[in-house]
């Protein structure tokens, strides 16, 4: 095997060593580096390896280099523990699938209507990217055809086992040929998992990228304080670093209500993100926290799983994790892919003994005390965020959203942020002082020769 990071000793095809160039992607991560060559082998890979790491460009790179894009069947299973991983884990295959035409990923999850899923896998796919628990329904109702799988991955196995997904997860295997590949990618690795993976892989490589790499670039503190102080000594904390953007991690539901609107009463601008968010809610907020128009969301562990937000300046955990575990799928949601983040934990007197394994040489402990604040400080977003009532289902594309922006309203380019097209609606980051012309001229005006719904969400 070879030790170098450098995608050249692959032997991929040249357009996917261009696409993955123009992705940015200029080295392998240690997981891509250590799992790659074993995996474009066609061997069984368990490989410990956290959000972050880039381990869905590991099996990635792998199934799609195998992938016969002619035969139009289910080559790739992907299992993921929740909707947002797989949706994540499908957005990045998709970039990375651009090095061919007409590779087709499909996402088969929970919490979505039914319906709509069956009449995409009428149409087929080569990828398939789901829950356990969907894609067994599917499998029961005949409407999916694993017959032809090559590639099985199980992504964040250890999450699934904890979330009880173990006999769905056999069961879907079951449907699946003998004769394949099995990857298998998780954080950690109880026993529980080292048994499972024992009788679903043949003869696996196992591969171990130092994870603490994830850990090292994060800078890591503590703050210690007074009961009842923790909602003022957020805000100092949030002015001692003025972070771009910031996830604020809570154990509740409430807290996250709770300390956004706290938040937002100060001229700090959050929103807050929980399990119990309708679909389109959760989906308007994501898309303004990573586009720029909010820099803060206050979120439950469970309801930020999965999430890949580029360029995350800081992790604060309002309170201290239930495990440490979380504590580190937490701060590796900041310093992805090399990048310097901040992780703060804060904690009252009555969390000091929960936070007493956490003491170590890489992190420090610190008082408030020192902290200070200006009560003319506020957090606001440079941009804000248009909805577009038309999105893939009616052909929209960036560009055609660029064009109504630019040549017929006359904004600046540099006004615009990031565009993102869902099936049926779009969203275009605007620069706070062009929301307006914007927002009129879509309103009044034409994009590709129709008239769109358009609001702007605050
Ligand atoms: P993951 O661990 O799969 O959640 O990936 C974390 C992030 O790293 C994603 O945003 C990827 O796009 C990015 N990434 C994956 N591989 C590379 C690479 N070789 N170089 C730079 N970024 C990468």
């Amino acid at each position: 095997m070879s030790d170098s990071h450098d995608f050249a000793t692959l032997g991929l095809s040249p357009s996917m060593r261009d696409n993955l160039a123009a992705l940015g992607y200029e080295q392998m991560t240690p997981v891509q580096a250590l799992s790659l060559p074993h995996i474009l082998s066609g061997k069984d890979v368990i490989a410990e390896a956290k959000t972050g790491s880039g381990k869905t460009a590991a099996f990635g790179i792998g199934l799609l280099s195998k992938l016969d894009v002619k035969n139009f069947k289910i080559q790739s299973l992907i299992l993921c523990p929740t909707r947002e991983l797989a949706e994540q884990v499908a957005h990045e295959l998709r970039n990375i699938a651009k090095f061919k035409h007409n590779i087709k990923i499909l996402t088969l999850c929970g919490g979505v209507a039914f319906g709509p899923q069956l009449g995409s896998l009428r149409h087929g796919a080569h990828i398939v990217v789901g829950t356990p628990g969907r894609i067994l329904q599917h499998l029961k109702k005949e409407s999916l055809n694993l017959n032809h799988v090559k590639t099985l991955v199980l992504d964040e196995a250890d999450r699934m086992l904890d979330m009880g997904f173990i006999e769905e997860i056999e069961k879907v295997i079951s449907h699946v040929p003998k004769q394949r590949q099995t990857l298998l990618f998780s954080a950690t690795f109880p026993d529980e998992i080292v048994g499972f993976a024992s009788t679903i892989q043949n003869n696996p490589e196992m591969v171990k990228a130092a994870s603490e790499e994830v850990a090292n670039n994060v800078k890591q503190y503590f703050y210690h304080m007074p009961s009842r102080s923790k909602l003022a000594n957020l805000m100092k904390i949030l002015y001692e670093y003025q972070p771009k953007n910031v996830i604020i991690f809570c154990n509740t539901k409430i807290e996250t209500d709770e300390i956004a609107k706290a938040l937002r009463s100060k001229n700090i601008d959050a929103l807050a993100l929980h399990g119990d968010l309708e679909q389109y809610e959760r989906v308007d907020v994501l898309v303004q926290f990573a586009n720029h128009s909010c820099p803060i969301l206050v979120a439950t562990d469970v309801a930020a799983r999965g999430l890949d937000i580029k360029e995350l300046s800081m992790v604060i955990n309002y309170d201290v994790p239930h495990s440490q575990e979380t504590y580190t799928h937490r701060i590796g949601r900041t310093a992805r892919a090399g990048r310097e983040g901040i992780a703060v934990t804060l904690f009252d007197e009555y969390e000091t003994e929960k936070v007493e394994p956490y003491r170590d040489e890489t992190r420090s402990f610190l008082d408030t005390d020192a902290l200070k604040y200006d009560k003319n400080f506020a957090m606001q977003p440079a941009y804000m965020t248009l909805v577009i009532e038309g999105g893939k289902k009616s052909k929209m594309r960036a560009g055609d959203i660029l064009g109504a922006l630019t040549k017929d309203a006359r904004l600046p380019g540099s006004s615009i942020g990031k565009i993102d097209i869902f099936e049926k609606q779009s969203y275009v980051a605007i620069e706070k002082p062009y929301i307006k012309k914007a927002f009129s001229q879509l309103k009044e005006g034409k994009i590709k020769g129709k008239n769109f719904s358009v609001w702007i969400l605050e």
